[in-house]
């Protein structure tokens, strides 16, 4: 029987552990945190966006980083099937807006618990606060691991221990020390999908404010680089939520370039100007006889009027009657081209995801094994691969740890 050892308990590693299992392998699971999946059940908000509901061809398209790679494990190990995996643990999904595909239960640690059940039918060993220090190699071959100082004999190993975001939750980069040793390139790891801090130091007074319907247009040096359409936060630092998180990637790109990077904000999108200059004629009218800053009340949410006011440089006790034509002209600027210059991204540590890890090209596609090293594997976000928000993320490390787990159970 072949004995394979999985390094990292979260949901690449639960799956590809458990997939080895079903296929006839004897698997031994080294998570270094007292209980598995940590980052799993805290993702989409403790709600565990695990997948979207797109087709595939679209789905792979939302993977800016290194999208090729994934076309063989999405369509081995599909949307769909991740969906009647979990029905058939009994954990039923639903398709929210934008695609995005929750448990029922709206809760991520349903998830966590049926990959445990999945896990402890097919007999894996689990072994928590099992940290992982070394490969054992015998030449270009894997041999086993050394984990907690003790040697754990294997014919397949299988690495699936994340990225660096989020260290808090188990994955500080061991992982990258494990393929380095073997010999693997580690593409420097960047932020992925990462909150961005603006020079705007107003941003503090609105902290909290979540916005639904928002546009947000990424420009570097003054040329669109990035459009998206959606949910956005303000923060303490700057800009996060969704959308900000989907354009990020170019803002990291051109950050560390020395480009000039702005968010220009379209707080009504859904009217054109015309439209929206008429809405703002009909609050004041319904509001003539009171002062501008009792004017919005229907027009924006209560804690951004104060930031509003102010961004529109009209004096918030000016009469209602007496705004301008200008005055309006301002704050329909303020209101559908609220600039945001961004001075940096938060660091990795805060990143939804890291970009960079174990070089795509030194793994097969269609197996996930190491090119360099027999009995080596990779599963999940340790790849160089990363996806935008909505799902997509979790999807790659169930397809890619699907795909692991069977082939070294197959010894492919
Ligand atoms: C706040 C937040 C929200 C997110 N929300 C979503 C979402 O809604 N949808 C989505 O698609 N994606 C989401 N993501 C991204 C998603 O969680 C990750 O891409 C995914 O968890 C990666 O899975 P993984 O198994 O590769 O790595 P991880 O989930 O990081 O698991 C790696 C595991 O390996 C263990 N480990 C590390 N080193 C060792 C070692 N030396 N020995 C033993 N064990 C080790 C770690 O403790 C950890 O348990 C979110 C991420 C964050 C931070």
């Amino acid at each position: 029987m072949v004995q394979i050892v999985v390094v990292g308990g979260g949901p690449a590693g639960m799956m590809a552990a458990g997939q080895a299992a079903k296929t006839g392998a004897k698997v031994v699971l080294l998570e270094r945190n007292s209980r598995l999946g940590k980052k799993l059940a805290i993702t989409g908000k403790g709600r565990g966006n695990i997948t979207n509901a797109a087709d595939i061809e679209d789905m792979i398209r939302q993977y800016p980083g290194n999208r090729s790679f994934l076309y063989g494990p999405l369509y081995r190990f599909t949307n769909e099937d991740l969906r009647r995996f979990f029905r058939d643990l009994g954990v039923a999904t639903v398709i929210e807006r934008g695609g995005r595909v929750f448990p029922e239960s709206q809760r991520a640690q349903d998830i966590v618990a049926a990959l445990e059940k999945f896990l402890i039918n097919h007999n894996v060993k689990i072994k928590k606060e099992s940290r992982v220090t070394a490969l054992l190699m015998n030449g270009s071959s894997v041999q086993g691991v050394k984990c907690n100082g003790e040697i754990v004999p294997a014919d397949a190993v299988i690495i699936a221990t994340g990225g660096v975001s989020y260290p808090a939750t188990g994955s500080t980069g061991d992982g990258y020390t494990l393929a380095k040793q073997a010999g693997h390139t580690i593409v420097t790891p960047q932020p992925a999908l990462v909150p961005l801090e603006t020079k705007e130091r107003w941003v503090r007074d609105v902290t909290g404010v979540a916005l639904k319907n928002v546009r947000a247009k990424l420009y570097v040096n003054e040329q669109l680089v990035a459009e998206e359409f959606g949910e956005m936060l303000f923060t303490h630092y700057g800009i996060s939520g969704p959308i900000i998180l989907t354009i990020s990637r170019q803002a990291v790109m051109a950050l560390s370039q020395g480009k000039q990077v702005q968010v220009k904000l379209n707080l009504k999108p859904a009217l054109t100007a015309e439209q929206l200059d008429a809405r703002l004629l009909r609050d004041f009218n319904k509001n003539i006889r009171k002062q501008f800053k009792n004017s919005l009340n229907d027009l924006l949410p209560q804690r951004l009027i104060g930031t509003m006011i102010k961004l529109s440089q009209i004096p918030p006790e000016t009469p209602v009657n007496q705004i301008t034509k200008e005055q309006r002209q301002a704050m329909l600027k303020a209101l559908t081209e609220l600039t945001l210059h961004i001075k940096s991204v938060r660091p990795l540590s805060e990143a939804i995801v890291t970009a960079g890890g174990v070089a795509v090209t030194e793994i097969q596609p269609t197996t996930m094994a190491s090119k360099l090293v027999t009995g080596l594997y990779f599963a999940g976000e340790i790849i160089d691969i990363d996806g935008n928000t909505g799902g997509y993320n979790l999807q790659a490390a169930f397809s890619t740890g699907f795909v692991a787990g069977i082939s070294a159970a197959k010894q492919e």
